[in-house]
């Protein structure tokens, strides 16, 4: 009897379970329904990030404008174009830049004050070593009489994953005027960026020795030519990781929309123009409306508004530099 009716107790519990597992069965199911369905619609969504007809039409012509001018890579702008893409959607990406610096690491906040700038002469250049490890590191000046300690490797972070680089405290800068400027229908297209010091010293080196060749000049005398062609190295802003060339849609930068734009908001970003034929004199270099150098926020839009040029700004309110 015992036997008999934990019998028919199971009997009737398999009973009892198996709509419950019919429910269960069907709900799976469903779940899965719904699963596929969504994969299935959200691949064709996935295939326009990676396909440049996708992208808005001012971009595309600006695109097919870049490709006609000879500097940059076709390949290269694709990467950035998808990458640019594909981040779009992030928060932290668009969010506007505080106006307060980037957060300063543990060692740059023991830097001694800039009334205390630690810097030496290279004697065998005659230049200033300027002091990389000061407190308002934004401010160093690198030119034709302030390099950089040899061999100096700034820590760096790529740029929209396009390949090039810029010191890791300013590539956030950069990237948020890129996609400002791109809300804008404007495509500020990395051009060259960070160049590490051996490579500008092996360019420079080359060109001397081209030189003395060339034009039967002394090592010293083909050292001074080679320099008004190519910056020595450690006395570029592009070694120092704080400049960035940008590519524009015409050959002549300087009336492209992209300068128009870069006048209008760089500053907002931290970037000011450095190169200008009136301040020829005082930086030793041509004018050049591609390149664009970070200040921080605060400072961009101080010497925007001077009219100075970096050295002018800093000798004007006291600054070392
Ligand atoms: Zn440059």
């Amino acid at each position: 009897m015992n036997n008999q009716s934990v019998n028919r107790s199971h009997k009737k519990k398999k009973t009892r379970l198996k709509p419950g597992a019919a429910i269960a069965l069907v709900v799976l199911l469903a779940v899965v329904c719904v699963a596929v369905a969504l994969l299935l619609h959200k691949s064709p969504a996935v295939d326009p990030l990676t396909d440049s007809s996708a992208s808005p039409s001012s971009e595309s012509t600006t695109q097919t404008s870049d490709e006609s001018i000879s500097e940059p890579a076709s390949s290269t702008d694709t990467s950035i174009e998808n990458v640019i893409t594909t981040a779009e959607p992030s928060n932290d990406v668009t969010t506007e830049p505080t106006k307060s610096e980037p957060v300063p690491t543990s060692e740059l906040t023991t830097a001694p004050h800039p009334d205390e700038l630690v810097t030496s002469v290279n004697p065998d250049t005659g230049r200033i070593v300027v002091d990389v490890n000061r407190e308002d590191w934004n401010l160093i000046v690198v030119n034709a009489g302030r390099e950089l300690p040899e061999g100096y490797t700034p820590q760096l972070k790529e740029i929209l994953g396009c390949g090039k680089y810029l010191d890791y405290r300013v590539a956030p800068y950069y990237e948020q005027m890129y996609l400002a400027a791109k809300a804008d229908g404007i495509i500020l297209t990395p051009y060259s960026a960070y160049r590490s010091y051996d490579r500008q010293k092996n360019n420079y080196n080359n060109l001397t020795k081209s030189y003395m060749s060339q034009y039967n000049l002394n090592e010293a005398d083909a050292r001074v030519k080679a320099a008004t062609v190519i910056l020595p190295p450690g006395t570029s802003e592009h070694n120092l990781g704080y400049a960035m060339d940008i590519c524009g849609t015409e050959s002549s930068f300087s009336s492209t929309k992209e300068y128009a734009w870069l006048q209008q908001h760089a500053h907002e970003y931290g970037f000011i123009l450095r190169y200008t034929a009136e301040k020829q004199p005082i930086t030793g270099i041509i004018p050049e409306p591609w390149h664009w150098r970070y200040v921080g926020v605060e400072y961009a839009e101080k010497i925007k508004n001077s009219g100075l040029c970096l050295e002018e700004y800093l000798d004007s309110i006291g600054v070392p530099y």
